[in-house]
């Protein structure tokens, strides 16, 4: 019988990753003299000798006693990785500063599916730490670890060479060993219940608390500060946190938070409906190609010129930008879409008026049969049929890429959000004949419906859209939520519908703990012509370790925008960007709204 260190050791050499140096700094304390494990890190000098000893340093002191470390491994100074990145775009490899770099995993258990799952995270711990821990939320179905580097966007230093403790992890489920081709793929997790719970938010905590028990181990001390950033599924993540576990964390941003994923999930059957009724009133079938059609480049620029008309110099300035978005009404930009429509004089380029109406579906967003809402409406912006905004709801059509309101949104709304779970439907084809038969008076059930051995249902297990915010204010936390207006999966509606309700819960004070960002022109996460690169999180940390409430966040073009480089501020929810052109100068503020009565 191996004792826990050398069971330790052997898992390492087993792995083949370890450096000689590890091993000896292993191997000797071992061997040597068995040392109590609360002693252990006293003995051991140097930071890298100390990485490679984190198997002994945290023997028995995890939280969660199943816990161990796969690997821990010194990274030396310019130590590269190749950033996640798009498929049609090369890898940008990224000099990381010296790190250690620690694999861990915890709850290894057996699904009801027959599946092994386990929850995986990893932990950098950088040479100059600053006594600071950002946790890197995830993304999409999740399912792989994150790099845990804490990419801040172009041209900004990640976490980790800013000096920030950084953690990242899959979620409870990993999509090289518990994807099944017959449920979905990556999506097959959604028939355990404990993967789904874990995948909504229950492994963030046991996972929060091993990577500060390993902070605390490793540099002697508890991180001073704690952040968590992430983005859609990760924006979910950030709003659970805040929700449910309070304690963990002093700052947090939540962008395009999903944390209304099943209820949005919904709504993106009813999106896809809706752009399959223009076909459908034109005769034509509904396929993938031809919802990406539906609209063709020249009916998008049409749109976008009709909510611009409407919209664009209620800021002041016609530039592009709806830098007010709460006044951008269908009252105003309907009569736009409706004097762009086809009639003799302007047939050469114009919109049907089965075009117009879908579009207005979209923006009234998914009711029932009696009219009741259950997902917001997305808000008209001069973002929409941008090709970010495009791939999920239409889909593009050169070159061919399929809407990921089908073919992501129908998986997920099968496996992930129904209870109990659904046969996964297997092509794009069937996907869409998937979408389109749903129906929210039958279907939306499916989203709150208990089921053994379903015991929590899907808007239990991952929405996270409570308004008491309270413990998370009580111990002086900060959320930070940027969000596009042109999104098209979360609609921003729904991000501002929910601060509202905890700024009425709180007499009007939220914005002391939770503000609002909606971004102009901004697809999910990203893109769009939009200001879309932003110091959002920068901005977090002032707030939090300084005190400085902030009204607004810097925004800067990227180079995919119509106008590189060009910068805007961000105004917070409900303040509104307002231009001055003064001697030619542009200039610009964020003010409070007028309202019929004046300014409020
Ligand atoms: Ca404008």
């Amino acid at each position: 019988m191996l004792s826990s260190q050398n069971r330790v050791l052997a898992v390492l050499i087993a792995s083949g990753s370890i450096a000689a140096v590890a091993l000896t700094a292993i191997v000797l304390p071992a061997i040597a003299a068995p040392t109590p494990p609360n002693a252990t890190h006293e003995l051991i000098q140097g930071f890298a000798e100390r990485c490679a000893a984190m198997p002994q340093i945290m023997a028995g002191l995890w939280p969660d006693p199943t816990t161990h470390v796969i690997t821990a491994i010194m990274r030396p100074a310019g130590y590269e990785i190749t950033q996640a990145h798009q498929p049609d775009q090369p890898g940008i490899p990224l000099a990381l500063p010296p790190h250690c770099e620690v694999e861990a995993v915890m709850r290894r258990r057996s699904g009801v599916d027959g599946q092994n799952y386990a929850i995986r995270f990893r932990l950098r711990l950088p040479e100059a730490w600053t006594g600071r821990l950002l946790f890197q939320g995830g993304g999409g179905t999740n399912g792989t670890v994150g790099d845990a580097i804490g990419p801040m966007g172009a041209g900004r230093l990640d976490a980790l060479s800013q000096g920030y403790a950084v953690l990242a992890q899959d979620s409870g489920h990993d999509n090289t060993v518990n994807s099944d081709p017959a449920r979905g793929g990556t999506v097959a997790f959604g028939f355990d219940p404990v993967a789904r719970a874990d995948y909504g938010g229950l492994s963030l905590r046991p996972v929060t608390l091993a990577a500060k028990a390993m902070v605390a181990r490793f540099f002697g001390k508890a991180p001073r500060y704690a952040y968590f950033m992430g983005c859609s599924k990760g924006g979910q993540e950030g709003m659970m946190v805040a929700q449910r576990y309070p304690d963990l964390f002093d700052g947090i941003v939540a962008a395009a938070p999903g944390f209304s994923l099943p209820r949005a999930a919904l709504a993106e059957a009813w999106n896809t409906q809706a752009f399959a009724g223009v076909l459908q009133s034109a005769g034509q079938p509904v396929t993938m190609q031809n919802l990406a059609r539906t609209f063709s480049a020249e009916a998008g620029a049409l749109v976008r010129s009709a909510v611009l008309a409407a919209c664009d110099r209620d800021d002041g300035l016609a530039d592009g930008i709806v830098g007010a978005p709460a006044q951008c009404t269908s009252a105003k930009v309907i009569p736009k879409l409706r004097a762009a429509t086809c009639r003799p004089g302007n047939s050469v380029s114009c919109l049907s008026d089965t075009q117009v109406a879908a579009l207005a579906k979209i923006h009234d967003g998914l009711r029932d049969s009696a009219g009741r809402q259950i997902y917001p409406g997305f808000a008209w912006d001069a973002g929409w049929f941008d090709g970010g905004w495009r791939i999920w709801m239409t889909g593009l059509a050169q070159p061919a890429v399929p809407a990921l309101n089908v073919v992501l949104g129908g998986p997920s709304r099968a496996a992930v959000f129904s209870t109990p779970p659904q046969p996964v439907p297997s092509s794009p084809e069937a996907l869409l004949a998937y979408q389109l038969a749903f129906s929210a008076d039958r279907d939306a059930g499916a989203i709150l419906r208990r089921e053994q051995p379903f015991v929590r249902s899907s808007w239990e297990d991952i929405g996270a859209r409570s308004i008491d915010l309270s413990a998370f204010h009580a111990r002086g936390g900060k959320l930070l939520i940027p969000h596009g207006v042109s999104d098209p999966v979360f609609s921003v509606n729904d991000t501002i519908a929910w601060w509202r309700d905890v700024d009425a819960a709180t007499g009007g004070h939220a914005a002391r703990f939770a503000r609002v960002f909606p971004i102009p022109g901004m697809a999910h996460c990203q893109g769009g012509p939009a200001t879309d690169q932003t110091d959002a999180f920068d901005t977090l940390v002032k707030w939090v370790e300084q005190g400085q409430s902030p009204d607004q966040i810097s925004g800067e073009a990227g180079p995919g925008s119509p106008w590189p480089g060009r910068k805007r501020p961000i105004c917070r929810y409900p303040l509104e960007l307002k231009a001055k052109v003064s001697g030619g100068k542009e200039s610009f503020a964020c003010v409070a709204p007028v309202t019929a009565r004046g300014r409020r």
